[in-house]
């Protein structure tokens, strides 16, 4: 058994910030809440959720529709419409938030999540993401597109209806911000591009839980959290517009095994917060920006929430309790298979 990693900080070379490894500390005694995940069965249509087929919203109603479907969001928090803010000059700086905000929905089915999708609705996902981030980034008042899914009721989203947004504006995202300057800077300086190097060093090392033909899911050597997972391409791409069909098809795949080898994990569908970061549609030159998806969950153990607490929201780093390599090793060894699709005897087959 390697050491544990205690006492340690790492560089986040996409981010360019320290990260501290505590993995002594995981199995500290905990008093504080817990969060048992119940095995919820919503049903297959619920004509209270406004993102079902037939359903009304808050403004319109959705088509009967039968495919991945998107439509603006009814409270966006960009708009074509944003006044011209008064005041605000000099010292505290104000400009409007323009731009729009989509929901795209996966599947017509309420009780789908990522990894009940077929192989072409994963793709299907896929494909609305490249073509809504050429749509949003061909427009005048759009700098970038940022889409992301936030899975379960512990990160904040009531509805489980199998859904992503996509915020779509002036503002670039700080860690995409992070992202363009940490890969032009790695390239101006060594000629590579820091999203192959980091696939360099991950590729054949011991953090690897999954890969196709075009993609590499991992957690990385810098992981903030315990169980973060990258998806990495094996080439340089920096966003979703450069990718090419098949390459499209299989990151579809690759989303639907890491959701669903985070479900095996615990026998429970795991929350998360995924995010694809690419590069910002502002018209500058972004060949060195390395394209990637992010995975967060917020639990490090079953029942058990990573807080951000003082260290992260009052101080400002991150701190990981786990060993990414320990953490990997778990995601790994679980089937590929969903847990509601295996024989009922797999568990005791495994023992
Ligand atoms: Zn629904």
């Amino acid at each position: 058994m390697p050491p544990p990693v205690v006492w340690q900080q790492r560089w986040h070379p996409l981010r360019e910030e320290w990260v501290l490894y505590t993995s002594h500390r995981s199995g500290r005694p905990w008093v504080g809440d817990t969060h048992k995940a119940a095995e919820v069965t919503p049903p297959h249509f619920d004509p209270t959720c406004a993102l079902c087929p037939g359903v009304k919203r808050l403004q319109g109603e959705n088509p009967p529709y039968t495919g991945v479907y998107g439509f603006t969001n009814d409270l966006p928090c960009f708009s074509a419409d944003a006044p011209a803010p008064a005041g605000g000059e000099g010292f505290y700086q104000v400009r409007p938030a323009t731009g729009t905000a989509e929901v795209g929905c996966y599947s017509p089915d309420h009780a789908k999540t990522f990894v009940d999708l077929t192989d072409a609705e994963c793709r299907a996902v896929v494909d609305f993401w490249a073509e809504r981030t050429v749509a949003l980034g061909a427009r005048p008042d759009v700098e970038h597109v940022l889409i992301f899914e936030n899975k379960g009721s512990l990160v904040g989203t009531s509805n489980p209806h199998p859904h992503c947004q996509i915020y779509a504006g002036n503002l670039i995202y700080g860690f995409t911000a992070a992202e363009v300057a940490s890969g032009r800077k790695f390239f101006q300086k060594t000629g590579r591009f820091l999203g192959q190097e980091i696939l360099a060093r991950e590729a054949e090392g011991p953090r690897v839980i999954a890969q196709n033909n075009a993609w590499l899911a991992c957690v990385p050597w810098f992981a903030r959290y315990a169980y973060e997972v990258f998806i990495l391409p094996k080439r340089q791409v920096s966003s979703l517009v450069d990718l090419k069909p098949v390459e499209r098809f299989s990151l579809g795949l690759m989303i639907r095994e890491v959701a669903t080898r985070y479900d095996n994990l615990w026998r429970m569908p795991l929350p998360y917060v995924m995010a694809v970061h690419q590069a910002p549609a502002d018209g500058e030159d972004h060949t060195t920006y390395p394209f990637h998806l992010e995975f967060h969950p917020p639990l490090r153990k079953p029942d058990t929430m990573k807080y951000l607490a003082g260290p992260e929201i009052g101080g400002g780093s991150m701190t990981n309790e786990s060993d990414p390599d320990t953490k990997a090793a778990e995601l790994r060894a679980v089937s590929s298979v969903h847990y509601r699709k295996l024989p009922a005897n797999y568990a005791k087959q495994r023992e």
